[in-house]
């Protein structure tokens, strides 16, 4: 396929906002496609040249691309800068810079979808002297014969910054609806395996029994099986007859995985956090059998027994630098919950079998490496899970997971077979998309951040201003990356990019004609800054107004 037709079905994408005419145009493509095409085309309609669990990335800033595109239609950085600052993104600004560029080659070849996939794919591999202009070389490759039209959506592809309202789940409906295909089978297909491109061509190629037969490998990272509030302990406990109830300890999730010889550690955002953390690795390598296997547990920080706050761990998990020190200042300890695989894949088998299999090859004589602490919960139990729930406050644990006993781990969904007991009110996890510069002292800061939540076309609607709970440290950081991600700017006004997620407490929900989901919060206090958390776990509007209902 010719990248003009790909961009120019980015740009029918990008006109429309209804999740699902985006849905038709990509079934529409798919069934026109053959293997390789496939493959690439559904990793580059969301934006990216490697698999979710693949750790790589094109890792090339704006500024590297601003260069080329100087280079490519011969005008000056202030120009570039100009239009940038003009157009609010790159793509737009570069689509305006190549109308006025002359067309140098008349009989040049046209850029195949096959070459821009193996040249960006080519771009985080190149290392050593010279390596900027090497790279700038193989962009203005990609430049040299390109539309504006191309131009736009090239400079989006390099920096992965596509725009074009296409998330994994439209991508995931069209294979369904291309191939007629049970949404559920491809929905699990990419959870399991994480790689749009595989599930594309498998779909393709050998149909929904082909998906059936994709699991789970060690080495690539699962999307967790998450979690819903639990409703009154005595009904579910009725309804489930056998639970595995454990304390709910408030760190990160972490999935860690063994192949051959090699240990990695992903977070839920199935971020390969191995380097940030050797201890843990050291830990699995001696207590767990040199065996594949995949398992899951939260990692928390301590002192002295007693468990720090969330954010020390995030600071671990964050770190580059200096990890000895991290590692004597914040201690950490894992608590294992689940089992994932075990020379085998184990995700059907109900969770008191892979509990039994986890607590079998655990060696827990390590006081940092434990298994969650649980009771089993029957009708007959109800007062040990209820005295569970009291100890683990007692330990300023958060609360307790009640888990139905029966059920197989599925991946990336948020149900009723796992559940949440927690002392704290809910909170949400909502988005930043702008904010307000403060005043006076605080004039170099932004004081009051825009939230949104998720709507039903994945658009973020706006819902309320926050500005309580920040300390300076978190003004500062804040600060920071809604400069990194401003898109415009205006008197104290600022609206960046959708990046930034943050947890939100609150003392009530209440409608508001005000905002874009037609609710606000009263007293939203900022309790902290979620980079365990990416764009598809922002709350929902949905979640939003049946709490409104339920309040
Ligand atoms: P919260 O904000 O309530 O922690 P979350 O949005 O981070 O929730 P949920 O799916 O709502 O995630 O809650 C489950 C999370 O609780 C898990 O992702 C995991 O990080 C954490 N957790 C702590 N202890 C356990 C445990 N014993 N079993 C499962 N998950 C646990």
């Amino acid at each position: 396929m010719l990248y003009r037709d790909l961009a120019k079905v980015y740009s029918d994408l990008e006109s429309t906002t209804k999740r699902l005419e985006k849905t038709h145009i990509i079934a529409e493509l798919f069934r026109s496609l053959n293997g390789e095409d496939i493959s690439e085309i559904s990793l580059l309609l969301l934006g990216r040249v490697f698999p979710a669990w693949s750790d790589e990335e094109i890792g090339i800033g704006s500024k590297l691309v601003e260069r080329s595109v100087v280079k490519a239609i011969g005008t000056t950085l202030d120009k570039v800068e100009d239009a940038i600052r003009d157009e609010g993104d790159i793509g737009l600004a570069s689509y305006k810079l190549f109308q006025n560029k002359k067309q140098t080659t008349f009989f040049s070849k046209p850029l195949t979808v096959n070459f821009v996939f193996d040249s960006l794919r080519k771009l985080p591999k190149i290392s050593g002297s010279n390596s900027t202009n090497r790279k700038i070389s193989i962009i203005l490759e990609l430049f040299s014969q390109a539309t504006p039209l191309e131009a736009k959506y090239l400079t989006r592809n390099i920096t992965e910054e596509l725009r074009i309202g296409v998330g994994e789940g439209i991508v995931r409906d069209a294979i369904a609806e291309a191939f007629n295909i049970d949404k559920n089978v491809v929905e699990r297909a990419q959870m399991l395996t994480n790689d749009m491109g595989l599930v594309a061509i498998v779909s393709l190629e050998e149909g929904c029994e082909g998906l059936n037969k994709l699991n789970v490998e060690p080495g690539k990272p699962v999307k967790p099986m998450l979690a819903q509030l639990a409703p009154p302990l005595e009904e579910i406990i009725n309804e489930v007859g056998l639970a595995i109830c454990e304390t709910k300890y408030d760190g990160i999730r972490l999935q860690i995985h063994r192949n051959e010889d090699e240990i990695k550690i992903f977070t839920r955002r199935l971020e390969n956090i191995t380097n940030a953390m050797p201890e843990i690795v050291k830990l699995i390598n001696d207590h767990m059998p040199h065996e594949n296997f995949i398992i899951e547990g939260e990692v928390i920080a301590t002192k002295n027994g007693r468990p720090l706050s969330f954010q020390n761990v995030l600071h671990r998990v964050r770190r580059k630098y200096d990890i000895d020190k991290a590692m004597e200042r914040v201690p950490l300890k894992v608590f294992l919950f689940d089992l994932l695989f075990y020379k085998i894949p184990l995700l059907d088998e109900p969770l008191l079998e892979r509990r039994k299999k986890l607590e079998k090859i655990v060696d827990t004589s390590s006081d940092d490496l434990k298994l969650s602490t649980m009771v089993y919960g029957t009708p007959e139990t109800i007062p040990e899970v209820e005295q569970l729930f009291e100890d683990s406050l007692k330990e300023h644990h958060e609360g307790i997971m009640i888990k139905d006993a029966s059920q197989p781990y599925i991946p990336g969904i948020r149900g009723k077979k796992m559940l949440k007991w927690k002392a704290e009110p809910e909170t949400l996890d909502m988005v930043v998309v702008g904010g307000i510069y403060g005043t006076g002292k605080r004039a170099n800061f932004v004081g009051s951040y825009l939230l949104a939540l998720r709507g039903e076309d994945n658009e973020f609607k706006s819902v309320v201003y926050a500005a309580t709970g920040l300390d300076d440290d978190m003004l500062i950081n804040l600060t920071e990356k809604m400069k990194e991600y401003k898109i415009s700017e205006k008197g104290l006004k600022i609206n960046v990019e959708p990046k930034i997620v943050l947890e939100i407490a609150f003392s009530e929900i209440v409608k508001s004609p005000e905002y874009e989901t037609g609710y606000s919060l009263r007293f939203p206090v900022i309790k902290r800054i979620r980079s365990d958390k990416g764009l598809s776990d922002v709350d929902t509007v949905e979640r939003l107004i049946s709490m409104y209902i339920n309040q």
